[in-house]
């Protein structure tokens, strides 16, 4: 097996040398353990959650100098769980590598339905889950409402975004690059650029794009996103906060918003979330979204990256916006 570890624990954005590639020969299949042949890696943001010494309240450090975890999806080639077969392809934690050995306790057989199954790291897997998560059980969404979502052209932006074009809503996208905002226009969101732009002419976009307000906010950056949607909120207004990816490398915590007082007159409501907690919800949530998925009603958009070596650069691309939708890393054999 091939997999990554980390050599020390970053300051700032990590650089690529904190990653190291090792490899070690398996041991034999222990009692109800599996082995996975990995297809697709997921690279996500939180990740850079764990790359600290700090314990943080809801999810461990990554060990130095052992394999490092993430979601991935992979094809069943030995096990010792009746549970499962050799060639079902499994989602699990096991990221990282090209062959993982685990336990079979967090290894899930995908539903068979009609989509490829790297979309179980995306659109149906954690990131959609989350949006899903944040619009209708923090943020308690409604038809009519006017919708502002940051980092709207990712995994977790673009179908939250797009949920929320579904239910009726005005809906109002913030991203960089220019594909990422036609992206969203052909979506029928109205685009934002944050580009260069100041929390207040953030904010004239914002008001320009949302004449009547912003009802619902689903943060995923922070910094001047979330000050510039905190002075165009209605009275009443929620504001789900899934991320702050705008802070996630900064040495010392940034200060926060100047406006935070809108909240008080606004009377308006912000609350943090973590999606694990939610997870019993996420039938419901593939029995809502998955056939829409399938039908092509619901789009979404992947970065591929070739190869296990190329895991460390697709992650930290994450926080340059080198993604369009889903960053995935593809392993080939
Ligand atoms: P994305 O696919 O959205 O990738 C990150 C994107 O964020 C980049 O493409 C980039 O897009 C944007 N970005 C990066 N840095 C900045 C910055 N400094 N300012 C503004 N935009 C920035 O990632 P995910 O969809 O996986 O995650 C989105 C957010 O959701 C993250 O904050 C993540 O931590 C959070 N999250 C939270 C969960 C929870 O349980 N609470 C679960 C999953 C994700 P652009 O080109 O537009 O700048």
């Amino acid at each position: 097996s091939r997999f990554f570890t980390l050599t020390d624990y970053p300051t700032g954005l990590p650089s690529r040398e904190l990653f190291s590639l090792a490899s070690k020969k398996l041991p034999d299949l222990g009692e109800g353990e599996v082995r996975i042949r990995n297809h697709w890696l997921s690279v996500d943001p939180y990740m850079r959650g764990r790359m600290t010494s700090m314990r943080s309240s809801y999810i461990a450090p990554f060990e130095l100098g052992q394999p490092m975890e993430g979601g991935a999806i992979g094809e069943v080639i030995e096990t010792n769980d009746s549970r499962l077969n050799v060639g079902d392809t499994v989602s699990h934690m096991g990221g990282w590598r090209d062959i993982a050995q685990i336990s079979a306790t967090g290894v899930t057989p995908l539903p068979d339905i009609n989509v490829p199954e790297q979309a179980y790291l995306g659109i149906l897997g954690m990131p959609g889950m989350t949006a899903w998560t944040g619009l209708n059980l923090i943020a308690e969404f409604k038809r009519g409402d006017n919708v502002l979502v940051s980092a709207a052209s990712g995994a977790v932006g673009s179908l939250a975004v797009q949920l929320a074009k579904a239910k009726g809503c005005h809906v109002v996208g913030i991203a960089g690059a220019a594909n990422k905002l036609a992206w969203l226009e052909s979506l029928g969101v109205e685009p934002v650029s944050y580009r260069d732009r100041s929390a207040q002419e953030l904010s004239d976009a914002i008001k320009l794009a949302s004449p009547n307000g912003i009802d619902v906010y689903f943060e995923n950056v922070g910094g001047a996103c979330l000050e510039a949607a905190l002075s165009q909120i209605n009275e009443g207004a929620r504001i789900a906060v899934c991320g702050m990816i705008d802070s996630y490398n900064a040495a010392t915590p940034p200060p926060g918003p100047r406006n935070l007082s809108q909240l008080v007159v606004r009377k308006a409501k912000m609350q943090g979330f973590i999606v694990a907690d939610h997870w019993s919800n996420y039938r419901q949530f593939l029995d809502e979204v998955a056939p829409q998925v399938a039908k092509g009603d619901l789009s979404y958009k992947e970065t591929i990256q070739e190869g296990l070596e190329s895991t460390p650069d697709a992650f930290l691309a994450l926080f340059e916006g080198g993604n369009t939708g889903k960053m995935l890393v593809k392993l080939t054999d």
